[in-house]
């Protein structure tokens, strides 16, 4: 029987994703499957702050191995913001068009528009905690473009290219993202503790 991993997240893509990776050794669940009501908690200032609560407080309430992935943009000449605030940078609704039109207006039509998205993934288990970080280095650009993604993807774009990743198809994105980079570090660390 495969092993249960609760994974901390009530975003379906970051779901899909890694069921997709890691779904053949283990069976991947959500706080929905274990009737977990209620936000989950995102209590402090930093990305990989929240990645870790996130995974201890689902692993304090299930005993089972927990991992939690938080993400966010950061952009240099806002000084490294919105960071952990990404999803509410522009108000509790969590609207993405009112969020980038934020960032859009913050820069105006300054120069200086490198940034990056980060994902902080936390494993947590019995035995261990583990974290694993990824990067998309990109350009924002000055108005958003394309319908793919999700997020700041409109007016994200990745160093390399001259579309945003909204404009890239899924496999193109997903093939480059922050989030595959952590995803497959999470990955090789499994392979090399099922060696063990
Ligand atoms: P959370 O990790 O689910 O709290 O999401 C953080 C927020 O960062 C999302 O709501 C998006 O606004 C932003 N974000 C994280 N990853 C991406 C991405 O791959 N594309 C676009 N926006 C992202």
């Amino acid at each position: 029987m495969k092993q249960k991993l609760i994974f901390a997240t009530s975003n379906d893509k970051k779901l899909k994703e890694v069921r997709e990776i890691i779904g053949d050794r283990y069976e991947v669940i959500t706080f929905k499957d274990i009737h977990f009501e209620g936000e989950i908690p995102e209590p402090f200032d930093t990305i990989e702050e929240n990645s870790i609560y996130k995974a201890n407080f689902f692993f304090e309430k299930t005993q089972l191995s927990c991992i939690a992935e938080d993400s966010g943009l950061e952009v240099e000449f806002l000084n490294g913001r919105p960071s952990a605030y990404s999803a509410r940078y522009a108000g509790e609704e969590r609207n993405d068009i009112k969020n980038y039109e934020k960032v859009l207006a913050e820069l105006g039509d300054t120069h200086h528009r490198n940034a990056r998205f980060v994902s902080i993934i936390t494993f947590k288990d019995a035995h261990f905690q583990e974290v694993f970080e990824g990067y998309m280095n990109g350009n924002i650009s000055y108005t958003p473009r394309g319908s793919n993604g999700f997020g700041y993807d409109p007016i994200f774009i990745p160093e390399g290219f001259d579309k945003t990743n909204a404009e890239l198809s899924p496999e193109e994105k997903n093939a480059i993202s922050h989030r595959r980079k952590a995803l497959d570090k999470l990955t090789r660390y499994f392979t090399s503790r099922f060696k063990e």
